[in-house]
């Protein structure tokens, strides 16, 4: 596993972040984080155990739950905003 990938596992059993969150703290870019997560979600080491805080849109509060990607919705199937606050991620024994 990559140096990269095993950093976010490390942050990820100490605390929940969103990708846009942890990209500075990997010192790579948001969309990458997203595909290391991927990548994670489907590992052996982590298969069952990553936490997925739902993306929510802040305008009517409607919240991502069946969303299967691990990414945002561009924008609310209720209300139409554009305003959604990202997924957080959290690895739990
Ligand atoms: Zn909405």
């Amino acid at each position: 596993m990559s140096t990269i990938r095993q950093a976010i596992i490390t942050l990820l059993k100490d605390q929940e972040f969103s990708a846009r969150e942890l990209s500075p703290i990997i010192g790579i870019r948001e969309k990458e984080v997203y595909e290391h997560l991927a990548h994670i979600a489907r590992s052996a080491a982590v298969k069952g155990k990553l936490k997925i805080q739902p993306a929510v849109c802040r305008d009517c509060g409607f919240e991502f739950r069946k969303r299967e990607r691990l990414t945002p919705p561009g924008r609310c199937f209720h209300c139409r905003s554009e305003s959604i606050i990202p997924p957080k991620f959290l690895i739990r024994e």
